[in-house]
């Protein structure tokens, strides 16, 4: 035995990232090429795996340290003669475009071997009906196969129209305009103090919610796609086992019954990560907790300043709460520009009595008064705090280690992750996987192209997902959304960029909506001119972000979008306006300096 110390290996582009995640503590075995710990840039996060096998002695990063290559992670007690393994590369799991392989190698397990028979029978067995998964049904059954889709909730469209992206803006949409409505006293329009009825508001978010997935439902059937009510389980390489379920949840009724499919995708989402020191408690929830609206608390905790995190506490503070912030990183909203940040965070402020960066929680209990709660860190009080509601927005763990994958022989990560290939083919060439189950970023947009590839592949098409990007959207107050390459990135790797940013004091349309605060930033290659990121932040930006996201996949420069005709007034023309002030042509604003 010998103990060696464990770096960072070469990570390409990468520097001076940060440590969000340790895998391994000291005392754990550890082979080589296992992941030690998840680093994140503003680009993508990456496991970085072992050089050795060994026992973990010692942890020499904690959370939230910046490391870059070469930096030691760890010592470890290698095992005896142990020649270090060729530096694995470490597995991206998202970044501006998609990275399908989401972790380090993890040896194929062998399949298991079914010999009874099948229930039914089908060309193409999808596993979830989430964005990914209703979309790849559709598209295998546009493509002519039989299809069986299987999901152990009652409605179609998985966490995103359930319990994630369509519930959340439907409660943002309220809060939104009862913000926008109390500055109207100054504008001479004076509507009154809003009186809240929760039992309403959630009939609406549940009425736009069953608008939808009975939506889906109405268009499986049009395609005949065959739903299967149940809990799906991989028995062999062609077969499923569905338990079936019933009622709101995934109650099992005992009745089992199995599928054989040619194909299929997996697309079993993720589920959100709960701290195992929280305690089991009604005042402690996660998102989809948050989303059932119970209450409106008078003091709330948001534990890590995400996008999910900060989008409910917008509407929570918007109908009466105080917010408090908990992140051990050093701001909120990663992986968006500080610039963009900052205009948001200054126009939140007054939602927040305490932002506590660089601080995690470390422990709580659940009280007759509340959900007290300790904190440790560089803006951590001194005294625990008590809390009406915690909600737990640390993150989404994806379901691949339940799903029976294993007995398919099909690849899993221990992080449960299932590495794919561009085409979303798993290890198991007809098996495909596709969404959150695959890796970074954990999208719904993303989903549903990878959805339309592995459908096309299986139905002998050349797809591939060869995105250039992926935008992101916090649908906060102001909106923020990014695409492609950020500043921050830019100034971080070195890469030469020319900024076209156009303020919208300057903008008619931001000035008559009251909503000046917001600006948009083109950045575009130093040598080529072509555009290669945006970031946008002020109402609606989401909106708008797709056109940045659409210049970039046509490789378009300043001059083919400043010489777009965009109408006038609209926020959208601030896009137009940003590439002529790139290059130097926008009229709008003072003249270039000479
Ligand atoms: P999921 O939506 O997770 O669907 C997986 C489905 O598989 C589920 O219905 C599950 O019940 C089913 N399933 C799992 N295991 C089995 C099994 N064994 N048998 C049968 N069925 C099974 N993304 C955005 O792009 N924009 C947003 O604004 C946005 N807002 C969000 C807000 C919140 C609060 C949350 C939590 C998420 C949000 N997301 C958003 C993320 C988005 O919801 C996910 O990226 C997206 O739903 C992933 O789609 P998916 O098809 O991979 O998986």
């Amino acid at each position: 035995m010998s103990l060696v110390e464990v770096r960072v290996p070469d990570i390409g582009d990468f520097n001076e990232v940060a440590v969000i995640e340790l895998l391994v503590k000291p005392g754990d075995t550890v082979q080589a090429e296992q992941s030690l710990v998840t680093v994140e840039s503003d680009k993508a996060s990456m496991e970085i795996p072992s050089s050795h096998a060994g026992v973990v002695k010692e942890l020499k990063v904690k959370l939230g340290d910046k490391v870059s290559q070469g930096s030691v992670l760890l010592m470890l007690e290698a095992q005896e003669a142990a020649a270090p393994a060729a530096p694995a590369s470490p597995s991206p799991q998202g970044g501006e475009a998609a990275k399908p392989a989401a972790s380090a190698p993890v040896p194929a397990p062998v399949a298991s071997t079914y010999a009874g028979g099948a229930d039914l029978e089908c060309d193409m067995l999808v596993l979830g009906a989430g964005p990914g998964g209703y979309s790849a049904a559709f598209r295998a059954a546009d493509l002519g196969m039989k299809v069986v889709l299987v999901e152990r909730y009652a409605t179609l469209g998985g966490v995103c129209l359930n319990v994630g992206c369509i519930p959340s803006k439907a409660l943002l949409h309220v809060a939104a305009v009862m913000d926008e409505v109390s500055h109207f006293e100054s504008l001479g329009v004076a509507f009154g103090k809003p009186t809240i009825d929760l039992d309403k508001l959630r009939a609406h978010k549940s009425k736009v919610v069953g608008k939808l997935t009975g939506g889906l439902s109405a268009m499986a059937k049009m395609r005949k796609v065959t739903v299967v009510r149940g809990s799906g389980s991989f028995v062999d390489p062609h077969h499923v086992a569905v338990e079936e379920t019933s009622g709101d949840g995934q109650q099992k009724t005992g009745k089992t019954q199995t599928i054989r499919f040619r194909n299929a995708i997996i697309a079993a989402g993720s589920q959100a990560v709960r701290l195992p020191f929280m305690p089991q408690d009604p005042r402690v929830v996660d998102s989809t907790g948050a989303l059932e609206l119970a209450s409106v608390p008078k003091r709330m905790l948001i534990l890590g300043g995400g996008i999910i995190g900060l989008e409910m506490g917008t509407v929570y503070s918007t109908l009466g709460a105080r917010l408090d912030v908990v992140e051990m990183l050093d701001g909120l909203m990663q992986g968006a520009d500080r610039d963009l940040v900052r205009v948001w965070q200054k126009m939140n402020a007054p939602r927040f009595d305490n932002i506590m960066l660089k601080t995690r929680t470390v422990g709580a209990e659940a009280t007759k008064d509340g959900i007290l709660v300790r904190f440790e860190g560089e803006q951590a009080p001194k005294e625990p705090q008590l809390y009406d509601l915690v909600l737990q927005a640390v993150g989404r763990s994806p379901n691949g280690n339940k799903i029976g994958a294993d007995k398919a022989g099909v690849t899993v990560t221990d992080r449960g992750f299932i590495p794919v290939d561009i085409q979303m083919r798993t290890n198991v060439p007809h098996i495909f996987a596709i969404g959150d189950i695959i890796g970074q970023p954990m999208l719904a947009h993303k989903a549903v192209h990878e959805a339309h590839v592995a459908a096309e592949v299986a139905a002998g098409e050349k797809s591939a997902f060869n995105a250039r990007v992926i935008p992101s959207v916090a649908y906060t107050d102001p909106e923020v959304a990014w695409v492609g390459i950020t500043e921050d990135q830019a100034k971080a790797q070195g890469i030469a960029v020319k900024k076209g940013l156009f303020p919208w004091t300057a903008s008619g349309r931001a000035i008559a909506n009251t909503r000046d605060e917001g600006y948009t930033k083109l950045l575009f290659d130093a040598e080529t001119h072509r555009i290669v990121g945006g970031g946008i932040v002020g109402t609606h930006a989401g909106d708008m972000i797709g056109e940045v996201a659409l210049a970039i996949e046509m490789g378009a420069d300043e001059v083919d979008i400043g010489k777009t005709i965009h109408p006038h007034p609209t926020l959208g023309e601030s896009i137009g306006m940003a590439a002529e002030i790139a290059h130097g042509t926008c009229t709008d604003v003072p003249p270039p300096r000479r």
